[in-house]
């Protein structure tokens, strides 16, 4: 095996892979609501049952300093949060809740994904997955929104461009909403390259592929709006056919990725048709791409995902991969039972208004 861990077109990469849990996540919790603690419950029952988390490096969650979540947030929506939850709790919007622990679970989340990226740009790992909730990509830099609060991720970008000076990232986000939080947050910075892949229209209605960034940032936002019932093949061609061109144009020094797992077939909240090994191929393809152009460095964080048991599964399947991208797929739920849409058009004029043709 030579250096970088290549081995016939395959990566093994012995203990390197690490994992961050927010320890406040459970105070973030309201029964009866998709976006709750039994997520989580689910997703760590099934890792304990096959041995995972013991064998990777544990990077502690501890909450954000103040300073770098006012990279990403202003100061007056913190302030409105942390009084939200002082006061016993109460919406941010129809569909995000806070309790009177949100406010540290949030910085927790956030402090995770800054740790975990950290760790994974000082070398002290190769990989990672942030294990976190509140998930964070539809959170505005004054407004939560869509379950989120604050915006992990893009903290975590912040932090890697301000304190590791890296001034190209790569965020892939693969939940099946787009991610307009992150969008926002970097539309016009072409330090960070956006990608999203998502349903469309749906929740929360932007990410139209005319979405490219503005100013120094053109160029820098693709969205990839599928339309209702796309599946493993639709994303495989995303992926091969605008990813991984994009990627080699742009040269990433660090990739994150918005995990969420609510494209699967079987979702209660979205319409798309992707299987678990349809996730798992794309895992694969981000882990060849952080291989190929960031010395592996590659973080993903938890985002959307509300079947329980899919969930946890292709979390599951996600962290094999990261030890190991030959590792087995964890599917029970199989191919998708409906044949899936078309995706050739929708790629044809993403690939043109990127100049990828
Ligand atoms: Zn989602």
């Amino acid at each position: 095996m030579s250096d970088n861990g290549r081995e016939q077109g395959e990566f093994t990469i012995a203990g390197a892979t690490a994992y961050t849990y927010n320890p406040l996540e459970e105070e973030h919790d309201l029964s009866g609501h998709p976006e709750s603690h039994r997520r989580m419950v689910a997703i760590s029952q099934l890792l304990q049952q096959h041995g995972i988390l013991e064998r990777l490096r544990s990077i502690e969650a501890t909450p954000i300093d103040m300073d770098r979540l006012l990279r990403v947030h202003d100061r007056d929506y913190v302030r409105l949060v942390e009084s939200r939850a002082r006061q016993g709790g109460g919406y941010l919007d129809p569909d995000t809740y806070v309790r009177p622990s949100s406010y540290e679970a949030a910085l927790t989340a956030a402090g995770g994904a800054v740790s975990l990226t950290d760790a994974v740009l000082s070398g002290r790992a190769r990989n990672g997955f942030a294990l976190i909730r509140p998930p964070g990509h539809h959170a505005l830099p004054g407004q939560g929104m869509g379950f989120c609060l604050f915006n992990n991720i893009a903290v975590a970008a912040r932090f890697a461009q301000a304190e590791h000076r890296v001034d190209r990232i790569l965020i892939v986000d693969f939940d099946v909403h787009h991610g307009n939080g992150t969008q926002a947050v970097f539309y016009r910075d072409p330090g960070v390259l956006y990608f999203s892949t998502h349903q469309y229209p749906f929740y929360p209605g932007t990410g139209d592929w005319r979405e490219i960034g503005e100013s120094e940032g053109e160029g820098y936002t693709v969205n990839i709006p599928f339309p209702y019932g796309v599946g493993d093949e639709g994303y495989r061609r995303a992926f091969e056919d605008v990813l991984v061109p994009i990627t080699e144009r742009y040269r990433p020094q660090l990739i994150l990725v918005s995990a969420g797992y609510d494209a699967h077939w079987d979702d209660p909240l979205a319409g798309m048709q992707l299987s678990i090994a349809g996730y798992a191929e794309m895992v694969r393809q981000l882990i060849e791409l952080a291989e190929a152009w960031c010395q592996g460095r590659l973080v993903i964080m938890l985002e959307g995902g509300y079947h329980l048991d899919v969930l946890a599964h292709s979390v599951l399947t996600t962290f094999r991969l990261l030890e190991h991208t030959s590792a087995p797929v964890s599917d029970p739920f199989g191919p998708a039972p409906r044949p899936e849409r078309p995706v050739d058009d929708l790629l044809r004029r993403v690939r043109e208004v990127h100049g990828l043709t």
